[in-house]
């Protein structure tokens, strides 16, 4: 793992916006923030990523960015671990993911709507190096650097939350030690591009460096030692 400062951000985009997480680009180069892109490819039975958005999510890999998965139909893990049973769930929604995202490493998930358990931890487990989940009601929490050098499940803010408390928010990234993860899905909607733009700003003044979820690569193999 490179080296980790006791403060750190870990951003990630999730879903299927990809033409939008291009456009940002710039903005995340501009600042030199490395970030983490979750793929879901479909949403409510329609199809959401297609064939050629791949070469574009294979871009934000080359330029340093971690791509994650996110499912193949954005069911809530959850639920459908609970009902269809481990080797089923991977079948349909992580198998699919990762034939599509062809060649990259997948190594990190994010849970769609957020929701998990000890079970669908197991599960997950056995094919990614991280999962992530949300933190309850938009609550910040902060994972000190001995729980970011051990943990492998992580829940993250919504970034919308900043607009409504950014005072608060900041404050406490700029008091707090430890790593926040915060999540957003499109970053051009045009409060979202202003509050990522207040969101760098500060992070650039208080000297708090932004990691993509590669920093944990390997974890997994790590565990089975
Ligand atoms: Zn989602």
């Amino acid at each position: 793992m490179q080296s980790l400062k006791d403060k750190a951000i870990f951003l990630s985009f999730d879903d299927w916006h990809v033409k939008e997480w291009i456009e940002f680009l710039p903005v995340l180069d501009k600042y030199g923030i490395k970030a983490t892109f979750y793929i879901a490819f479909h949403h409510q039975g329609k199809r959401r990523v297609f064939p050629e958005d791949i070469p574009l999510i294979k871009r934000l890999h080359d330029e340093g960015h971690t791509i994650g998965c996110h499912t193949w139909h954005h069911l809530n893990s959850k639920n459908m671990i609970a009902k269809w049973g481990n080797k089923k769930y991977i079948q349909k929604e992580i198998l699919p993911c990762l034939e599509a995202l062809g060649g990259l490493q997948v190594q990190h998930f994010s849970y769609p709507y957020g929701p998990y358990s000890a079970e669908s931890n197991v599960c997950l487990y056995g094919r990614f190096d991280t999962l992530r989940g949300v933190t309850a009601n938009g609550k910040l929490v902060f994972y000190s650097p001995s729980q970011i050098k051990s943990h492998r499940a992580f829940n993250a803010t919504d970034v919308r939350n900043i607009e409504l408390n950014s005072k608060q928010y900041f404050d406490a990234m700029r008091t707090s030690d430890g790593a926040v993860f915060l999540y957003a899905h499109n970053p051009m909607h045009k409060w979202m591009f202003e509050t990522f733009i207040k969101l760098f700003e500060f992070a650039a003044e208080s000297g708090i460096q932004f990691l993509p979820m590669s920093v944990f690569d390997g974890r997994r193999r790590k565990d089975k030692q």
